[in-house]
């Protein structure tokens, strides 16, 4: 790493410090962004582990504090993925976000492979992807991982003939691939291209097709379609979404707006102030869908974007030198 991404680090630490962060083990303090019910969340401590093992958990003021780590890892009733109605329905009292850093993202592509481990997805599914955007001939390319945005006015609910696609109360725009008759419509309503047609069958999964569920979207199913869908079933188990785990710089942080929090499993950050100080801001916010997904701008990078090349294919690497060639000629 050079000492300019070294210095930048160092500051960005020092920039979530003064936003009154709180840093401890992440998994643990995943569950308590994401896990409980309101009245679990308010006595983090119930069903105490006899073991005497003990949590660091955030407080609603911001506190952080020692509990017994609860006994079992469930976080919110049903454990299991939810299915029928109650999928459809959503959590309650839940108000899910995502909050990507693009000063930590480096095109590492690990939040791909874990999304697809996860899913059951083959290799060129992609749910989630990663571009190298160049703004301007002046300004430098940073990289903009991207996907569903589970938007609160979703154009692809709105087209969907059979009800395969729905917006649910904890914010969360599902898929529900035994409905799904693979028309594409909604795949063309996305202004994102978020979605993703099924044309391959997917590598073998664990789970039976009697116990898919809209929250895992496992197994995946050929003919359907598929996107992002913030891995309901993990936040009942109080774990991030599998990308936000999978990223090795903290990129992606996941959180509740109700309870103003968001963690990347590094640090828990309160919501409100991280999108006020960094200035978020939300991808093409003029098109009126209101995403639910929050972009910090990439200043003060952890990363040069060359860094992003290592590993990828020559014809890929050919790609992004021409997108950069082309910004930086374009200087009308
Ligand atoms: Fe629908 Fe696209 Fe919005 Fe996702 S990003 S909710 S697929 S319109």
């Amino acid at each position: 790493m050079k000492e300019n991404d070294k210095n930048s680090r160092r500051n960005f630490l020092a920039n979530g410090l003064k936003l009154g962060v709180a840093t401890a083990t992440g998994g643990l303090v995943a569950a308590n962004v994401l896990g409980g019910n309101k009245s679990d969340s308010e006595t983090p401590d119930s069903g105490a582990n006899p073991s005497g093992e003990k949590i660091k958990v955030l407080t609603e003021d911001g506190q952080l504090i020692e509990v017994d780590k609860p006994s079992n890892d469930c976080k919110i009733s049903p454990c299991a993925p939810a299915q029928g109605e109650e999928a459809r329905k959503g959590i309650p009292g839940r108000s899910f976000v995502m909050v990507i850093d693009l000063a930590r993202c480096k095109n590492a592509r690990t939040c791909i492979s874990a999304c697809q481990k996860g899913h059951n997805l083959a290799p060129d599914q992609e749910w989630l992807n990663v571009s190298l955007m160049k703004d301007n001939a002046e300004s430098e390319p940073y990289w903009f991982p991207r996907q569903c945005f589970h938007c609160d006015n979703p154009p692809c609910v709105k087209v969907c003939p059979v009800g395969a696609t729905f917006k649910r109360e904890d914010n969360l725009v599902l898929v529900d691939a035994d409905r799904c008759i693979g028309c594409k419509f909604c795949m063309v309503a996305c202004p994102y291209s978020a979605r993703v047609f099924h044309w391959e069958k997917p590598p073998e999964a664990t789970v039976s097709k009697e116990d898919y569920s809209p929250e895992s979207s496992v197994p995946a199913q050929t003919g359907t379609i598929g996107k992002c869908d913030f891995c309901p079933d993990r936040s009942r188990e109080g774990k991030l979404p599998h990308c936000a785990e999978g990223c090795p710089n903290g990129a992606i942080y996941f959180g509740d707006k109700n309870e103003d929090v968001v963690s990347n499993g590094q640090e828990t950050l309160k919501f409100k102030e991280l999108i006020k100080e960094r200035v978020g801001y939300r991808y093409m916010e003029e098109l009126g869908t209101d995403p639910n997904v929050y972009y910090l701008p990439p200043v003060e990078r952890m990363f040069d974007y060359e860094s992003g090349f290592k590993g990828v294919s020559e014809e890929k690497r050919k790609v992004y030198e021409k997108i950069v060639k082309d910004a930086n000629s374009n200087t009308d």
